[in-house]
């Protein structure tokens, strides 16, 4: 068939016009398949890795696996030494050591491996119409109304006034059983439906049944919730007072999921910012020698304002990287200086069914690759670091040189809301960040939306960084 050539305008636009196109368009069917494969092990690592604690458990086994060693303050690491630093069992720092002095800086990707969720009270148990329930404060911004009616599993530790402490993880196993909100019928909920979306479930509703059976002795009263320690007391040797000194925190019980005749996209909680903290993780653990030292931090409290000594507002990312100066008579300082940042976190990618939400020239979608995002923010750029365009430039180029495909995005129209990253505190410590992640639907629901491609692409996005 005779090609029909090109007009001029055609030409012209190719040459100058932007046109970002469906990453299932650019990809061949053998790149498509492994992304598809990479996802299977996301989805592993989902349903193993639904806490910040349970995070740290599964990295610290994939990366002693993959010939980590527990840091050691005041070595002096040799080129493609492998080493990770445990901060309270709730956030982890992998490094692998560069051959390039670290006055050259280091590269670090840092994303969070806390999810919204509901904890318990540290006084959670009480009896109330022949029910066992837990009260709880939710973790996180959550539409609290999603949270009631759907299986809920109990993750966390008790520690014993003996110092001892419990793992509890219960819900999970096939064989376990769950938990729930319990939320009215609408043939009983007129009033209820007259409350504003934030406070059809309130607060103070969010409490969790946990039982419903009768210890069998008439002397006594409480008996559903004496039942229930009861079989606590039995399972783990806990009394009603150690949950005073307990971290419980229930998170859906469901499993991840393919979504789609297609199985394009995975559906599952905790994807913000577990499909991050993944990709960020496998791109580490694959690193060898690399001419800049590599530094991926999961880092705990960002979904409560990064506050506390386990999030990122706090020093302990700093001392970290000032403890592996010191061996080599640097300052800490001088390095973070020098070093570049991806702050590896999700964004909101445009809904089919909310649209109106979104500025679409401006907004991620699912499926057009890897998100960077220069400013986060809300009202007039408040609490955003703003990569510069220098470094949006630099990291342009190293994703248009590597095959990354990715697209720009912003956290909803305008004054319309927004939100943050853990971004402006590594800005803030004198160090080159910009926003790169995974578009997402649904974020902070229960149930979260992902795409494969994309998942796949921000993997490939923290790979081609630790390289460069
Ligand atoms: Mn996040
Ligand atoms: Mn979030």
């Amino acid at each position: 068939m005779k090609q029909e050539k090109k007009t001029e305008g055609e030409l012209l636009s190719e040459k100058l016009l932007s046109d970002h196109k469906h990453a299932g368009l650019l990809l061949s069917s053998e790149e498509i398949s492994k992304a598809d494969v990479f996802c299977e092990d996301y989805k592993k690592y989902l349903d193993e890795a639904k806490t910040e604690r349970e995070a740290v458990i599964k990295t610290v086994t994939l990366a002693e696996a993959a010939g980590f060693k527990p840091f050691v303050r005041g070595k002096k690491y040799k080129a493609g030494d492998k080493f990770y630093y445990n901060n309270r069992g709730k956030a982890i720092i992998l490094g692998v050591m560069g051959k390039e002095s670290l006055e050259s800086g280091v590269r670090l990707a840092a994303a969070h491996i806390d999810s919204p969720r509901m904890d318990l009270k540290q006084n959670p148990l009480y009896e109330e119409q022949d029910f066992a329930l837990f009260k709880t404060h939710y973790y996180g911004g959550i539409k609290k109304y999603q949270w009631a009616a759907i299986p809920l599993s109990l993750h966390g530790v008790v520690i014993k006034s003996n110092g001892e402490s419990i793992t509890v993880n219960i819900g999970e196993d096939e064989n376990d059983p769950v938990f729930c909100v319990t939320d009215l019928l609408p043939h009983l909920a007129q009033q209820q439906m007259k409350r504003t979306p934030a406070e059809l479930i309130k607060g103070e509703e969010l409490n969790i049944l946990v039982g419903s059976m009768p210890f069998k002795d008439d002397k006594v009263s409480n008996k559903i919730k004496l039942n229930i320690m009861s079989i606590l007391n039995e399972k783990y040797g806990i009394i009603e007072d150690d949950f005073m000194s307990a971290e419980l925190e229930a998170v859906p019980q469901f499993k991840a999921k393919d979504i789609g005749f297609d199985r394009s996209m995975i559906g599952a909680y905790g994807q913000d910012d577990s499909s991050c903290a993944y990709t960020a993780l496998k791109a580490i653990l694959e690193v060898n020698k690399p001419k800049h030292t590599c530094l991926t931090c999961l880092t705990d409290k960002e979904e409560t304002g990064s506050d506390g000594n386990t999030g990122l507002n706090s020093s302990y990312l700093a001392y970290f990287i000032d403890d592996l100066a010191s061996a080599y008579g640097l300052k800490g300082h001088n390095v973070i200086s020098a070093s570049e940042c991806l702050s590896a976190d999700v964004n909101s990618a445009v809904d089919p069914t909310f649209q109106d939400v979104t500025e679409k020239r401006n907004a991620s979608k699912l499926n057009y690759g890897v998100v960077a995002t220069k400013f986060t923010g809300a009202r007039g750029k408040s609490g955003t670091s703003d990569a510069s365009a220098e470094f949006v430039g630099r990291i342009r180029r190293l994703f248009d040189e590597n095959g990354v495909i990715w697209q720009t995005g912003e956290l909803g129209k305008v004054d319309l809301g927004g939100g943050g990253t853990v971004a402006q505190f590594i800005a803030n410590l004198d160090m080159d960040v910009i926003d790169v992640g995974v578009p997402v639907l649904c974020m902070h629901a229960p149930f979260e939306v992902t795409s494969k491609i994309d998942i796949y692409m921000a993997y490939k996005a923290f790979a081609v960084f630790f390289a460069d």
